[in-house]
């Protein structure tokens, strides 16, 4: 007999949000329902806290939609289950169906949860009633308590029985949405697209801004990003990505202000640019991949520095992290193949050859005076419009 496969899904984390629990529940149902419905029509159930995905059309690919749900941040475990009557012949011969579509295995453990408790036998009784069941039709397997290759996992609850195997860990974290929303400096590095991640993870809705420098950085490097913010889209849904071009900023910081300070002076463009644009979009944060002491431009006194033109959060999840530790998380979520095409970075254009690792803000204010007029505004310390284009760009 067939079965028909739905996605067992668990919430994590916004069980534990009291008032809030509903409206985060909410959440993530429109991200899983976004994140599934290019794979055909889906209906999502929610029956004790658990989300119940199941196909509603012929040609709906429930395989696929699963693989995108491990996607889809908020989600403690998942699984792909069969669904069988509350019945103990049915979930009996509804378990083998399983193990056979998984094929040879060798050892197995049957683990029963009840959240229908009007059910009888109770867990403990039906677990070794379906594992006799299972040695009986596969008399090679073995049983094992503690490290099976097979986890049998039978859920008995409304409006049927739910029979799947090895349970799977979702991404974890809160849905996207449950918080505001904040701005990515993405470059085409490794590090700020596994910031993004992080932040996300969080629940932050994220917008990116990439800042070129053409000439001398190419559209080749631009595509690059914007390849990183379609991974990035996987997890994030949709995301605002726009691109700022600082060639004129650069150059003149280069032509008018000590060498050694020219990397700091730029990022405290790159931050005011940043804010005014998140600003005008309604977005609360800035989003960053430093990690203390990686560059010059990330020793404490630098962040001082670059932190004093901020009037928003900053938020810097990789600043405790090793480079190793960055690059694993990286190749995890599928961003580093990317990342590491070699195009040029704006931030790679007119490095000085010494730049200061312990700069101040007064030095570094003095050198923006010589900036005033040019594209630094004298009143407001604002960048002045005309010396950046913005464009969006997805
Ligand atoms: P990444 O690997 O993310 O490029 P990095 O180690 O190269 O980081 P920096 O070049 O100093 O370090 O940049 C630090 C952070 O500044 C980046 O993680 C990113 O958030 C931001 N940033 C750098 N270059 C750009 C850019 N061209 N556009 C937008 N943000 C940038
Ligand atoms: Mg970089």
């Amino acid at each position: 007999m067939a079965y028909k496969k739905v996605i067992l899904i668990k919430p994590g984390e916004i069980a534990l949000k009291g008032l809030n629990k509903k409206k985060f529940e909410a959440i993530l149902k429109s991200n899983l329902k976004k994140a599934i419905a290019p794979y055909g029509e889906f209906k999502v159930e929610e029956s004790q806290s658990v989300f119940i995905v199941q196909a509603i059309s012929a040609e709906a690919d429930i395989e696929t939609a699963y693989s995108k749900a491990k996607n889809v941040f908020g989600i403690s475990k998942l699984s792909l289950a069969y669904v069988c009557e509350k019945a103990v012949e049915e979930i009996k011969n509804c378990s083998i169906a399983v193990l056979q579509e998984y094929g040879r295995f060798k050892t197995f453990k049957v683990e029963a949860k009840r959240a229908d408790k009007t059910f009888k036998p109770d867990s403990m009784t039906l677990c070794p009633t379906i594992g006799d069941h299972v040695l009986n039709t596969f008399p090679k397997a073995v049983a094992d308590m503690h490290n099976p290759e097979v986890r049998i996992g039978i859920e008995i609850r409304e409006p049927g029985a739910y029979i799947y195997l090895n349970e799977e860990f979702g991404l974890g974290g809160m849905p996207v949405g449950c918080c505001q929303t904040a701005n990515v400096l993405l470059s085409g590095g490794i590090d700020s697209p596994v910031a993004a991640f992080m932040m996300a993870k969080r629940g932050m809705n994220i917008s990116c801004t990439h800042f070129t420098s053409p000439p001398y950085t190419s559209e080749l490097a631009k595509d690059k990003v914007k390849k990183l913010v379609k991974i990035l889209e996987n997890y994030c849904g949709k995301i605002k990505f726009r691109c700022v071009e600082l060639t004129k900023i650069q150059e003149t910081i280069k032509k008018l202000c000590p060498e050694e300070l020219f990397t700091i002076l730029l990022r405290r463009m790159m931050f005011r640019i940043a804010q005014n644009i998140s600003k005008l979009n309604g977005e609360s944060a800035i989003i960053t991949g430093e990690s203390l002491g990686q560059v010059a431009s990330q020793t404490m006194e630098a962040i001082t520095c670059t932190d004093e033109v901020c009037f928003m959060p900053v938020f810097r999840p990789l600043i405790g992290m090793d480079k190793t530790e960055i690059i694993e998380r990286a190749k995890k979520i599928e961003t580093f193949d990317i990342s590491i095409l070699p195009y040029e970075d704006c931030c790679t254009v007119f490095v000085p050859k010494h730049p200061k690792t312990n700069p101040e803000v007064k030095a570094i204010k003095r050198a923006e005076e010589k900036l005033y007029g040019i594209i630094l505004d004298a009143e407001t310390g604002e960048v002045l419009p005309e010396a950046y284009k913005m464009e969006e760009c997805l």
